[in-house]
């Protein structure tokens, strides 16, 4: 077993100082338990990363990496929520690590998934999704939105993987493409099934809040769900030409069957016309809005300056060092 790859489980941490130090505490446990079993480097280490708390976040985050190498932090200028915070982690720890789990710092996720995820990664995984394996815990309010949320992520055209929130993992490689993606407005649970390569999932059971409050109050909640889809589909642009073109349709059918009332002599004067041109208007107005849409919809995909591809593996006989096959340099 190969016990050189370094993990790096990063946590984006706001306001957490209630529950940070059992989360040390904890993340520390399961770290020592894979080090000692010989499944992960002993230079493994815990990254808090502090998304420009106000309450004394940073200090525990000090006190944490004095006491304990294990432990290390970054501290982001001003607070750029969850999914900044943790991208920057990522990118932190990029370089210094082959296999990085991400995970949120109030312990909802089961940290013992991280077994399954590693055991995943030896198999040949890149990515490892944990996966909600219900939703019990939730309110019937969460619950609900929830499903919409992945309801209406799926009817526009945005590839998420079911209940799955930020707790993943993620090999070097599959960082390294995810820094490709230069786009600015971030959602990751869509952005990172993009990447490719081999994944899987890992069925966990998502606990309470074990202290503090969420940092996720409806209106960020709506507003993230408005993010995720905005960022990723342009396919609403493109319902409305789809409307525009049928209510233009629906213009002429009505133009034809008055022209047929009239000639059987039943049609009230000046009634029609004005219907006619309102709605042969109206589609032609928002048909006009949704072609505008088509072509903002190229800017927006072409803006994100997206990565056109990712290789995941090139079999070459030529190692690109200038020595040929059969002329070993070694
Ligand atoms: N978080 C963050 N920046 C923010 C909001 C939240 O880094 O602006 C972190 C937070 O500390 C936690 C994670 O994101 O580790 C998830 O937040 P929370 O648990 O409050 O969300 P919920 O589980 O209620 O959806
Ligand atoms: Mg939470």
């Amino acid at each position: 077993m190969n016990t050189n790859d370094v993990l790096y489980i990063v946590v984006p941490c706001y306001n957490e100082e209630e529950v940070l130090p059992r989360t040390a505490k904890c993340l520390e446990e399961k770290l020592v338990a894979l080090i000692s079993a010989g499944r992960v480097s002993d230079r493994s280490k815990v990254l808090f990363v502090d998304d420009g708390s106000s309450d004394s976040t940073w200090n525990i985050i000090m006190e944490l990496h004095k006491s304990n190498s294990m432990f290390s932090g970054l501290k982001l200028s001003r607070n750029r929520g969850h999914q900044n915070a943790l991208l920057a982690g990522l990118m932190t720890v990029k370089d210094r690590c082959e296999i990085c789990i991400s995970m949120d710092a109030d312990l909802q996720d089961d940290v013992n998934a991280v077994d399954q995820m590693i055991e995943k990664y030896r198999e040949g995984c890149d990515i490892v999704y944990g996966v909600r394996s219900s939703r019990k815990k939730d309110n019937v309010f969460k619950r609900m939105t929830a499903r919409g949320f992945y309801g209406i992520m799926k009817l526009m055209g945005a590839q998420t993987v079911y209940d799955h929130a930020d707790y993943r993992l993620m090999s070097r490689r599959a960082l390294e493409a995810l820094s490709e993606f230069k786009e600015k407005n971030l959602f990751l649970r869509g952005i990172v099934p993009l990447i490719g390569f081999r994944s899987d999932t890992v069925p966990y059971e998502r606990g309470e809040r074990v202290a503090g409050k969420s940092k996720y109050p409806l209106r960020k909640m709506l507003a993230f769900a408005v993010d995720g889809i905005t960022s990723f589909s342009s396919r609403p642009l493109r319902y409305i030409t789809v409307a525009g073109f049928l209510i233009f349709l629906v213009s002429i059918v009505m133009i034809v069957s008055f022209i047929v009332q009239w000639a059987l002599g039943g049609t009230v004067s000046g009634w029609a016309s004005i219907v006619c041109s309102i709605w042969g208007m109206g589609g032609l107005i928002v048909l006009s809005l949704g072609i505008i849409g088509e072509y903002i919809g190229k800017i927006f995909v072409e803006i994100k300056q997206r990565p056109s591809f990712i290789v995941d593996e090139l079999v070459d006989g030529n190692d690109g060092t200038g020595a040929e096959d059969g002329e070993s340099t070694e």
